[in-house]
Formats: C-alpha cells, structure tokens, sequence
C-alpha cells in the first residue's frame, strides 16, 4: 500500500434529514480530503451544512450515504467512518475531538476541572492512579491556564477560559484530528486572537490535523492551509487560502469576499447573508443549487450539473461555465 497524505478523505458524503419526498439536504454529494497535518477551514452561510459535516465525521449523526476514510496511521488502509457502527467507532473517539461554540454549555456546572479531565481521561483509561494529577496540570498548562484551575468550577472562568478548557478536555485523549465548529463565536473579539494562536500552536506541537469550521474570513485566511467553501449542501470551490482569496473562482465565493466589511482594524470580515433568499435545502433549485442568486447565470445553469473540476493545481472549482473571466 503507498503512503497516504489524506489523513479524511470525503466520498460523495450525503446526509439528510427527514423522510418523504422532500427531506432537508444538509450536506449533499460533498467530497473532499482533510490533509495530514493541516487546518482546513470549512465555510459557508449560515444553514450550508457545515456543522453536519463535523458532527457526521464525529458520528454525532449518521450519514444517508457516502464515505469518510479516515487513516491516521498513513498506511494506505483506511477506515470508512460512515460503515462504523457506534461500538466500532468508539476507539475513535480518542483520535477524533470536537471542540464546539459554547464550551460552557458542555461542561457540568457542579464538576471541577480537575474532575471534567478525569472524566475524559478515564473514558478511554489514560492516566491512571498517580498519574493522573500531573496529567491533568499539564493539560492545562498546555492551554495557557495554571495547575491550581484544576479546583475551580466551570462559573469561576472567563469565556476564553471555558474555551481553553474545552480544548484541554478534547486534549486529554490525545487526539489526531480535531473539529472545530465556531469555536470562537461566543468569545468577545478581544480574546478571539489568544484562541486562534492557541490552536495554532497546538496544532504545531502536538502534529494535530483540525477541520475548522468558521464564518469568520479574516480567521479562515489567517489560520487556514486550504479553505472549502460550502453553499446548500454542497461544495462550489476547494483552494489553497492565498489562491481563494487572491483569487475566487466560482461566484459564490466572489459574492462572500464581496459581501465582507472592507478590511477595518476595528471590524471583522464575517460572512453575511447574501441578497436573494436562500433556497429552502429541501427543495434546492436544479442544476446548479447557486443559480438563483449567481450574478453570472444563464439558462443552462438550470440543467447543467455543477461538478468540481480542477481549474489551477489544487484549486477547484463547481462552476461549469469556463466563458467567463472573474474579477474582484
Ligand atoms: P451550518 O452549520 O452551516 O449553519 P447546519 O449543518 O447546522 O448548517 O444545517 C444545515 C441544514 O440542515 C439546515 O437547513 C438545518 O436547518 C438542517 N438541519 C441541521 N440539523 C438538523 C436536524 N437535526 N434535523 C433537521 N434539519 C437539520
Ligand atoms: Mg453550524
């Protein structure tokens, strides 16, 4: 078998929910690979199906169909998360974290940190008995905060705090693959940078790989190797971060770096809602889903599949229409 550099590798992942003629189709035919040892950032506007995305690769739901090889042992034999049953994805657990928005809606209120740790720690028996302490103040010194945080409870911490012990408990199980799911967006902005460099230089250290999933741009392009760009389900354009924002290809994308505040010391550039109603996922218009809102569309938009093609090395993009130049 040769050496894999794709530590997940995506396959025509769908999920939707409800049954019946017209089930909601958050995440539809998405594929794409998560590189070892790069941050990948995931966006798109509100509802695009980012959030299912981590909590399919997280086994928090279960996908309708697809694949999602996931191989941190860079074999070439890969294990197919979607085929797992919830027994067999178990040991994974310890290899693959989630870090969510609100870390404090996590944590119980009654436990001290040193017990939310232990509590991580003894899911999966690491650092028994006297081990276990030094264990523990090392998580957090790992994350900025000082071993006597260990007695304290989850109210007795800042909003940053709590998210730097969220990171320390998805730490404890000495993780490979870590999602990140807006975990700034219940943090002030002040404190938002700390969190970001924190992630960074964790991720340097430990040779972490994490999925971040964001709708912060200036974020995305800061920490970020490789951004995908999701619109209703779907993927319209894969690239390196330089490329996608020195360069959007699809129109979409273009509309989102648009939509942005101009750069503003003071402001961030999050993502919007654009102009024109979102399409209802359960009822996503033909061809491609962008359509409706796409500066650029003509008539066989409608009956055109929008498939990615590489447009420049690694940069991809869904926009079938090569008959017209973009610009900024
Ligand atoms: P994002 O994180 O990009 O905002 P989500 O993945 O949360 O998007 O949601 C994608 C779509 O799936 C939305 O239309 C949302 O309403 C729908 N959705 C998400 N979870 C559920 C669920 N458990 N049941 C029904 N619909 C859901
Ligand atoms: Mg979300």
């Amino acid at each position: 078998m040769k050496p894999n550099d794709n530590l997940v590798d995506i396959r025509a992942l769908s999920k939707y929910f409800g049954g019946g003629k017209h089930p909601v189709r958050a995440v539809d035919d998405v594929s794409f690979s998560i590189r070892r040892g790069e941050t990948l950032g995931l966006v798109g506007e509100s509802g695009s199906g980012k959030s299912t995305i981590g909590r399919l690769l997280t086994r928090l739901v279960d996908p309708t169909a697809g694949q999602m090889f996931y191989d941190d042992q860079g074999s070439g034999a890969a294990l197919d998360l979607a085929t797992l049953s919830q027994a067999q994805y178990r040991p994974l657990r310890s290899r693959i974290q989630i870090i969510f928005q609100d870390p404090y809606a996590s944590l119980n209120p009654r436990m001290r940190i040193r017990q939310v740790l232990a509590e991580a720690l003894d899911t999966h028996g690491l650092a028994k008995g006297a081990a276990r302490l030094p264990r523990i103040h090392a998580l957090l010194e790992q994350v900025g905060l000082r071993p006597e945080h260990a007695e304290r409870f989850p109210h007795e911490f800042s909003g940053g705090q709590r998210q730097r012990i969220g990171i320390a408990r998805a730490l404890a199980v000495e993780p490979r693959f870590i999602v990140a799911d807006e975990p700034l967006s219940a943090l002030d902005v002040s404190i938002q940078a700390q969190v970001v460099n924190l992630l960074g230089e964790l991720k340097d250290q430990l040779g972490l790989t994490i999925l971040f999933i964001s709708h912060d741009l200036d974020v995305v392009e800061y920490l970020c190797d490789r951004v995908v760009v999701l619109y209703l389900g779907r993927v319209m354009e894969i690239a390196p971060t330089d490329a996608l924002y020195a360069q959007p290809r699809h129109p979409y994308t273009q509309a989102l770096l648009a939509a942005a505040p101009i750069p503003d010391p003071t402001q961030r550039r999050t993502i919007a809602l654009l102009q024109g109603d979102l399409p209802s996922p359960a009822n996503p218009p033909s061809g491609c889903v962008f359509r409706t809102r796409c500066p650029h569309a003509i008539a066989e938009c409608a009956s055109t599949e929008a498939v990615l093609r590489e447009v420049q090395p690694d940069h991809w993009n869904a926009c079938w229409r090569t008959d017209i130049h973009y610009s900024k």
